[in-house]
């Protein structure tokens, strides 16, 4: 089935019991054995089932395979939140003592784990100096465990060489990691160019709604996990949080995301609410066309703006002039989403006078909701650093982002038009 189909049907018919066509929600907790035996089936992981919604749910399940499905994975693990999914993906791989290497353009709160949080566990993070695969390539040792990277950074918009990161990566026997939030896998499917795992924010486009948090993690099934059963020993040898399973024996490929359930997961509980799940599911069923709009849209505005005799500069890589635009054709059909930046003549002063004037754009914090968002960083997110630090962080005073929605595009440009004739 092609993506439109797949995001309707997949991993659902209809429920057996009453019939029902849309995904039931199974608002619950824990659910019943036949018998003694089938509960110790369960718990050894020997018969597929339901225990307790912590570590499944079959709200949930849909979800999961949906979004499998969708990226080309083995299978996937659906969480509260998209950094819930990064989070885990990481730890079911790390120990005190490994790291993992980093495109340095990532996600703030991404950035906020790798540069604080790991390193207070002992897991070093290591920032490439640029996206590049010989930038990445110089960081790997004998101690790293995966290469990470968003396939379109959020806010910064860059494009990275999927294939050539893995390409680096899986010549050091490392798998790569790859953020596909802001592209979804409507726009661009990094298993094909050779990513191992995929992580998400659901609560952005495939959700879509601005209404539920939640987070998933596809394993592709494809990285060889019980060749190099020292590197990755917590997948190889017996787990001491699971009296003794050695996932790569009882999963086989899909030894890494069972590992992600029954660890990370179980252990720490950032489970997903079964009512977002069935939320999440109803944004995704709709994914494919409302990602052709916010494209269609996007490329609109970015070309406005361009035009616009007081705007100063645009960055978009579906324009031809955009660094990435080459990549963008080449891992997203000329199609990189639909969040771009722009900068005003006028500077600080004109940003925050624009963004205050904004009537359909709405003023706050995230991303691809139906709806058109704008952001100020320099007033806002960014605002607690100097100058300086904001422009290492890619941030400059003047800077608007915008995540394009679905709206007619010329309420949009209309509302661009205005805002910016009184900035
Ligand atoms: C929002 C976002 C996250 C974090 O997701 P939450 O669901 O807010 O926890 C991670 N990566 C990217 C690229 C994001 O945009």
């Amino acid at each position: 089935m092609k993506d439109a189909t797949i995001a309707l049907h997949h991993g659902f018919k209809s429920d057996p019991t009453t019939k029902a066509v849309a995904v039931p929600i199974y608002q619950n907790v824990a659910f019943e054995f036949d018998n003694a035996q089938h509960g110790a089936d369960l718990f050894n992981l020997d018969v597929p089932g339901n225990i307790y919604t912590r570590i499944m749910n079959p709200t949930n399940d849909v979800l999961e395979q949906r979004m499998a499905a969708l990226e080309g994975g083995i299978a996937g693990l659906a969480v509260a939140a998209g950094s819930a999914a990064i989070h885990y993906a990481i730890q079911t791989l790390t120990q005190a003592g490994d790291n993992i290497v980093s495109t340095p353009q990532l996600y703030g709160g991404t950035y906020t784990l790798f540069a604080h949080l790991l390193p207070s566990f002992g897991v070093e993070v290591r920032f490439a100096r640029d996206d590049s695969p010989e930038a990445i390539a110089e960081l790997i040792d004998d101690k790293t465990k995966l290469v990470y990277c968003e396939s379109i950074g959020n806010p910064a918009g860059n494009i990275v060489d999927i294939e050539g990161l893995a390409q680096a990566a899986h010549a050091r026997n490392v798998p790569l990691m790859v953020d596909n939030t802001v592209a979804t896998p409507i726009l661009c499917k990094p298993i094909q160019f050779g990513a191992d795992i995929v992580v998400h924010s659901v609560t952005k486009y495939v959700g879509g709604h601005g209404n539920s948090l939640g987070g998933v993690i596809v394993d592709s099934g494809n990285f060889p996990w019980a060749e190099h059963p020292q590197k990755f020993a917590s997948l190889n040898t017996p787990e001491p949080a699971y009296h003794g399973v050695v996932y790569t024996e009882k999963f086989g490929p899909a030894a890494f995301i069972a590992r992600a359930r029954t660890v990370p997961l179980r252990n720490t509980g950032a489970a997903l609410a079964p009512m977002n799940a069935f939320l999440l599911l109803q944004g995704l069923e709709t994914l494919a066309l409302r990602m052709e709009r916010h494209t269609d849209n996007a490329i609109r505005v970015a070309q406005f703006l361009k035009d616009h005799p007081l705007v100063a500069w645009v960055s978009y890589a579906g324009l031809a002039d955009h660094p990435h635009h080459e990549l963008a054709h080449k891992y997203m059909q000329g199609k990189p989403s639909a969040i771009l930046s722009f900068g005003l003549k006028g500077g600080y002063a004109a940003g925050v006078r624009f963004y205050d004037a904004l009537q359909i754009f709405k003023r706050l914090v995230n991303i691809g909701d139906a709806k058109s968002l704008a952001c100020h960083p320099a007033s806002t997110t960014h605002r607690q650093m100097n100058e300086q630090e904001q422009a290492k962080a890619g941030v400059k005073p003047e800077m608007i982002r915008l995540s394009v929605g679905i709206e007619a595009i010329e309420d949009l440009l209309e509302d661009l038009d205005q805002a910016l004739k009184q900035a």
